[in-house]
């Protein structure tokens, strides 16, 4: 990468270094979703239209990003920046849990989706923050595990395929003669 950028001409490495600059500058954690803002609260979280009963918690800004494309949750985000991983030294302090408990105070929220990775440390995650929430009364869920969409099921891990089965949906009740 330093090679690639040393081989551009200098008012462009002068430019992107002001950028940089800028951005470290000038962009924060929002106070409430914890994603990166120029403003103390982002405009995701001062939308008076998104629904405040609805609280979902992802690892990344990334992700907050997918699931606003994918279109279907129109609630509130609260971003870990990461997850629990106690190898890498990665704590509850460093995932803004303070923010987070602060968040489930708030009497219009109704349910948190934990849409934390899942993964062994996503999962630890998950199981820490439900630990955390059970005090607050509110109905706690997980995001569904199962198979991708368009594939075919020959294919699929046998870890992923027991989660599906387990967790199934039923999509119809046993009619009654
Ligand atoms: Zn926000």
């Amino acid at each position: 990468m330093v090679f690639q950028l040393l081989s551009e001409p200098k008012s462009t490495l002068q430019g992107l270094a002001h950028t940089l600059l800028r951005v470290s500058e000038e962009i924060d954690h929002c106070q409430q979703c914890r994603t990166y803002t120029e403003q103390p609260i982002c405009p995701l979280c001062a939308n008076p239209k998104r629904d405040s009963s609805v609280l979902c918690v992802v690892e990344t800004p990334a992700e907050m990003l997918s699931l606003e494309q994918s279109g279907v949750f129109r609630g509130h985000y609260f971003i870990l920046h990461g997850r629990l991983s106690p190898l890498d030294g990665v704590g509850p302090d460093a995932l803004g849990i303070p923010v987070f408990l602060e968040r489930l105070k708030n009497p219009l929220l109704q349910e948190i989706i934990l849409a934390t990775n899942p993964t062994v440390e996503g999962e630890a995650t998950a199981y820490y923050l439900t630990e955390l929430a059970m005090q607050y009364q509110k109905k706690i869920s997980r995001i569904a595990y199962g198979v991708p969409v368009g594939s075919e099921l020959e294919y699929i891990d046998g870890q992923t395929l027991s989660h599906a089965v387990l967790m199934r949906q039923e999509i119809t009740g046993r009619q009654t003669p």
